[in-house]
C-alpha cells in the first residue's frame, strides 16, 4: 500500500490526490482520503479503483476542503481474506473524547488476528476485515490524554511493519515500525507546509523539497511550523525491505539513502558477473525488468532491445486479487516484438519468480514468436517464502522455489536456461560491498532466507513452520 499526508497547504486534498497518484504502483485496488476543516469537521471519500479515476473529479474533490489530509492506495496482503469492500479501505477514522483522528497503514500486522480476538472479546466493534482496524481500536483503549499519546500506546501493542500516517484536527503525524520494514519519507511544500509519503516519487510529484526520511522507531508530530520527534518503541537494528529495492518501489525513488534504479541497475551488473550466457539480445520483461536488463546488457557487452512491449494501460498483473484475473493479466497486458525475437538467442530479465505463470507464460510467446533459444536472468534470488509485512505473496505451496529445485524450476518454466542473482550478490547491489552480514543482515529477506526478523506470530499460530 501506499500513505501520504500534507499539512499546512490550502486544499491539501488536492496535493493528496497527486501524491497518491504517484504512488498507484504500491496499491491499485481502491483508496481513500481524509480531510480536515473547522467548518465542517472530518471529511472523508473512498473509493475503488485508480486515483486519477475518482480523485480529479470536482464533486469528490469538494467534498475534501481543509488545509490537513491524509491518503492511502491499497492492495489486500496476505493478512486480508477475499476481495476488498469498501469498508476495508482506508484512511480508517475514530472519534474520541479528544476530537477525531484518522489513521492510514502501509504494512501488515502479525499480530493482528490475536489483537482482534482480544479487542473484540472486550467490546470492540471491528467495521472492516483489516488488519490496520486493529490500531483504532486500541487507541480508542488507551487512557492517555492526547492523541499522539494514544497513538504510540497503540502502536507499542501490535507487531509486525508499519509505516502510519495519520492526523488530528491540527496534526499530521508520521510513525515507522521499529525495524522501518515499509518506507516514509518527510518533505517541505513550499515554505508553509510538510508532507508524508511512502516514497520521495509522491514529494516530487507535488514539488516539495525531500526533507529526510523517518527514521526506523521514529514518530513525527508535525503542527504548524514544528516537527517534533519521538521514539517510541525500544531500539532495534533496522530491517529496510529489500524487496522494495528490487521491486517494489518507483525506480525514481530513493530509498534507505540509495536511488532504486541504481540498485536495480546494479543487480543487473552483478547478474551478468554471475550468471553469463552466449545470446543475441537482453530484453527486459517490463517494466519491473528494465533498468536490471540495462545494467545486464552493458555490463555483458550483449545489446538490449525491447523484445516485449507492454501496454500502457493495463495495470500490475500480479495485483489483481484472483488468479484467473492474474492468468489473464499477463496476456491482455504484453506482446512479443515478433521482428526482433525471431532466429534470436534471448536472454530476459525479470525481477522475481513467485508462482512462475508469468515466466512460463512469457517463454511461450516468446518461442512462439521464433525465438531460438530462452535464457531467464532474475534480479532478485528464489522467493521461497512468504512475506508477512505487506507484500502479497501466496502461501509457501504456492510459491515454485519453495517445492523445486533451480533447474527443476528451468525445465518446468521450460527455458534453456535459469539463474537467479544470489543473496549476496543482491545484497552487493544494494550498497553492501561485503554483501550480505549473515550476523546481522542489513534488510529484511525474509522472503527469499526465510530468516524472518519479526515473528509471525498469527501465522504460526496457524501452524506456519519457519
Ligand atoms: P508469478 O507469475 O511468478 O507468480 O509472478 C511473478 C511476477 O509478478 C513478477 O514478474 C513480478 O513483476 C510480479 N509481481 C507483482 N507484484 C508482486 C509482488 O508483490 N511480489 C512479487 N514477488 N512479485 C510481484
Ligand atoms: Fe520485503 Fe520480502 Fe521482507 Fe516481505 S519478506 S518485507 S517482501 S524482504
Ligand atoms: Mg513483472
Amino acid at each position: 500500500c501506499g500513505v501520504f499526508g500534507v499539512v499546512g497547504v490550502a486544499d491539501a486534498a488536492n496535493f493528496v490526490a497527486l501524491g497518491l497518484h504517484a504512488l498507484q504502483h504500491r496499491g491499485q485496488e481502491a483508496g481513500g482520503i481524509v480531510s480536515y476543516d473547522p467548518d465542517h469537521g472530518f471529511n472523508s471519500a473512498r473509493r475503488f479503483g485508480y486515483v486519477r479515476d475518482n480523485f480529479t473529479k470536482p464533486d469528490v474533490m469538494e467534498t475534501l476542503p481543509g488545509s490537513l489530509a491524509i491518503g492511502h492506495v491499497r492492495y489486500s496482503t496476505a493478512g486480508s481474506k477475499g476481495a476488498t469492500a469498501i469498508r476495508d479501505v482506508q484512511p480508517f477514522f475514530g472519534e474520541f473524547s479528544m476530537g477525531g483522528a484518522a489513521i492510514a497503514h502501509n504494512g501488515n500486522l502479525t499480530n493482528a488476528a490475536a489483537l482482534r480476538r482480544e479487542l473484540i472479546e472486550r467490546g470492540s466493534i471491528f467495521q472492516s476485515s483489516s488488519d490496520s482496524e486493529c490500531i483504532i481500536h486500541l487507541m480508542a483503549r488507551s487512557i492517555q490524554k492526547n492523541i499522539p499519546e494514544r497513538i504510540k500506546d497503540a502502536l507499542r501493542r501490535v507487531e509486525g511493519a508499519f509505516s502510519v500516517v495519520a492526523m488530528t484536527r491540527t496534526k499530521l503525524i508520521g510513525v515507522r515500525d521499529p525495524l522501518g520494514v515499509r518506507p516514509l519519507v518527510l518533505g517541505r511544500v513550499g515554505d508553509s507546509g510538510w508532507a508524508l509519503s511512502s516514497e520521495t516519487c509522491g514529494l516530487d510529484i507535488i514539488g516539495a523539497e525531500f526533507i529526510r526520511e523517518i527514521d526506523p522507531g521514529e514518530m513525527v508530530v508535525i503542527e504548524g511550523n514544528k516537527v517534533e520527534s519521538f521514539r517510541p518503541f525500544a531500539p532495534a537494528k533496522s530491517r529496510f525491505c529489500i524487496f522494495e529495492h528490487v521491486y517494489f518501489s518507483r525506480p525514481d525513488s530513493i530509498l534507505g539513502g540509495r536511488s532504486v534504479y541504481e540498485t536495480r541497475h546494479q543487480i543487473g551488473v552483478e547478474l551478468a558477473k554471475e550468471a553469463p550466457v552466449e545470446a543475441d539480445l537482453v530484453c527486459p520483461v517490463p517494466d519491473s525488468g528494465t533498468p536490471a536488463a540495462i545494467g545486464y546488457s552493458q555490463q555483458s557487452g550483449i545489446p538490449y532491445a525491447m523484445g516485449i512491449i507492454r501496454n500502457q494501460y493495463m495495470g500490475r498483473t500480479f495485483i489483481e486479487p484472483t488468479e484467473q484475473i492474474r492468468n489473464m493479466g499477463v496476456r491482455l497486458k504484453l506482446n512479443v516484438n515478433r521482428a526482433l525475437i525471431k532466429g534470436k538467442r534471448v536472454i530476459l530479465v525479470d525481477d522475481s519468480v513467485v508462482r512462475g505463470t508469468t515466466s512460463r507464460k512469457i517463454k511461450d510467446m516468446i518461442l512462439d514468436a521464433g525465438a531460438a533459444e530462452v535464457h531467464f536472468r532474475i534480479a532478485s534470488p528464489p522467493t521461497a517464502w512468504p512475506c508477512f509485512y505487506g507484500v502479497d505473496t501466496p502461501e509457501r505451496s504456492k510459491l515454485l522455489a519453495a517445492t523445486m529445485s533451480e533447474d527443476e524450476m528451468r525445465d518446468w518454466i521450460g527455458v534453456d536456461s535459469l539463474k537467479f542473482i544470489s543473496l549476496d550478490g543482491l545484497y552487493r547491489a544494494a550498497g553492501e560491498a561485503a554483501g550480505r552480514d549473515a550476523a546481522s543482515p542489513r534488510y529484511c529477506d525474509a522472503c527469499f532466507s526465510g530468516d524472518y526478523p519479526i515473528a509471525p506470530s498469527d501465522k504460526i499460530e496457524e501452524g506456519f513452520e519457519m
